[in-house]
């Protein structure tokens, strides 16, 4: 069962995590679960303001969000007797003081302290879970992610290893559940084979929490979060969003991939090559069933089942007319974002040019000098991706015309079809996302 930053954002957040869990004790469920939510954002922040040489306002940053802590803790747990997770927090401030002041003086690689920075979150919030858990008279047990999620060296974005992972938690966990025990842990934290504290990307905690129920062969995977399952559409956008009661995985990937924030795009992979079920199910409605994730889903009746989108894209356009018909262009231009480790979302390729679509720009000024040595390059930020999911779109006729015509008021920069079998992708500019969104879903829903 994996629990998401709101559902661990207040004292009301923990009774609800408390009776959904409680609820299925005779399931043996392992418990992995976010930091409260907006923590990640503030330990961010606050490394960022530290890097940037004030360590003090940096530090005082973060008193809010102790206190949040902090008052969950006076709320559930005993006032007599010794209180563990009041020691864990003092130390916590103690040791992030202590890195917040390196960020400023550098003394350690600052991706390392960014990450160790970052681990606050989670290691708190499973802590606090744990004891608050056992005061309700839960036999919860903290586990320390990082003693079993195994990664490379890839700060802030880690790859597990995965069969030194599943040793581990195997070893770790299985004893525990045996024992009639919940183990306990942080999602999105891990360790490199040195110890040192690495995360697996942000909205990691869904990926860690299919790398466990793969590592024990879970029956089920359950996701919780603030709305009941995955839906046609971002309900923060269209208020008239349903939730989807079967999905594949290949469309979950897809949609997870493009924007749908209520999955991590890895999070599917694990569980497909494991055949585990995926459920998504809401903390504040926990007797809905929500959506299924399975292997096979049927198609719907219209073949669309959602509609994703991602903000803040760019666009690069490279043009080359030396290269028309040479062959490896294409592939010099990919060995650049290779070498840059930058992924590509969205693709569309002419005789002599490629546009392209980065989400992550961290790395652009020095990835345009490389591709001007291959041609003419054009920056293009402020747009968004526009996915239209379903099983059985490719195969079917006249809907990327319904598509289009729903919205043809709109300039399209960019379209990708026909690559997968489930997805029409295309590129707008930014502003106009919430209106073709609003406009497809009363088209198609
Ligand atoms: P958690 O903290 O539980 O991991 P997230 O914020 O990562 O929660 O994901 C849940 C949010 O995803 C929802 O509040 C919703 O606004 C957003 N979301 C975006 N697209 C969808 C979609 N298609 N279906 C459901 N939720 C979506
Ligand atoms: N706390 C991390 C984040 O905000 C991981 C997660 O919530 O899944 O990205
Ligand atoms: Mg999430």
């Amino acid at each position: 069962m994996k629990f998401g930053g709101t559902s661990v954002g207040d004292v009301a957040a923990f009774e609800r995590v408390f009776a959904v869990v409680s609820s299925q004790l005779d399931r043996h469920p392992v418990v992995v679960v976010s930091a409260m939510t907006k923590v990640t954002d503030a330990l961010l922040a606050a490394f960022e303001t530290a890097k940037k040489g004030d360590f003090a306002e940096a530090f005082l940053s973060l008193t809010p969000h102790f206190e949040r802590h902090a008052e969950v803790s006076r709320h559930y747990l005993p006032e007599d007797g010794p209180n563990l997770f009041n020691a864990e927090l003092d130390l916590a401030r103690d040791e992030l003081s202590d890195l917040l002041m390196r960020v400023t003086r550098r003394s350690l690689p600052l991706q390392m302290l960014k990450d160790a920075i970052q681990s606050y979150g989670e290691q708190l919030s499973s802590r606090l879970l744990t004891e608050v858990l056992k005061a309700k008279g839960v036999r919860a047990h903290h586990v320390d992610s990082r003693r079993l999620i195994v990664t490379d060296d890839e700060f802030g974005a880690a790859q597990p290893l995965v069969d030194g992972t599943n040793e581990l938690v195997k070893l770790e966990l299985e004893p525990l559940i045996g024992e009639g025990e919940v183990p306990i842990m942080g999602g999105f934290i891990a360790a490199n084979r040195g110890g040192e504290t690495t995360t697996l990307g942000r909205g990691g905690s869904d990926y860690s929490a299919a790398l466990v129920a793969a590592a024990l062969q879970a029956s089920e995977l359950q996701i919780w979060t603030d709305v009941t399952g995955v839906m046609t559409c971002d309900p923060r956008i269209c208020n008239s969003a349903r939730t989807i009661p079967v999905l594949s995985y290949e469309e979950a990937a897809e949609l997870a991939y493009f924007g749908a924030k209520v999955l991590h795009p890895k999070t599917i992979k694990p569980a497909v090559d494991n055949a585990i079920p995926v459920r998504v199910c809401n903390t504040f409605e926990p007797n809905e069933i929500g959506t299924m994730v399975l292997t096979d889903s049927p198609e719907a009746e219209n073949k669309i089942k959602s509609i994703a989108h991602k903000k803040n894209i760019t666009i690069l356009r490279i043009s080359s007319a030396r290269m028309l018909g040479s062959y490896g262009f294409m592939s010099r231009v990919f060995q650049v974002f290779e070498q840059f480790r930058t992924v590509i979302d969205v693709i569309s390729t002419s005789e002599v040019s490629i546009a392209l679509t980065l989400d992550n720009t961290a790395d652009i000024d020095k990835i345009v000098p490389e591709l001007e040595r291959l041609g003419d390059v054009e920056v293009d930020p402020g747009y968004a991706v526009i996915c239209v999911v379903g099983e059985g779109l490719r195969a079917s006729t006249g809907l990327a015309s319904s598509v289009f015509s729903t919205i043809k008021h709109v300039n399209v920069a960019l379209i990708s079809h026909g690559a997968s079998s489930v997805n029409l992708t295309f590129v707008i500019k930014d502003e106009a996302a919430p209106d073709v969104i609003r406009k497809l879903h009363a088209e198609f829903f």
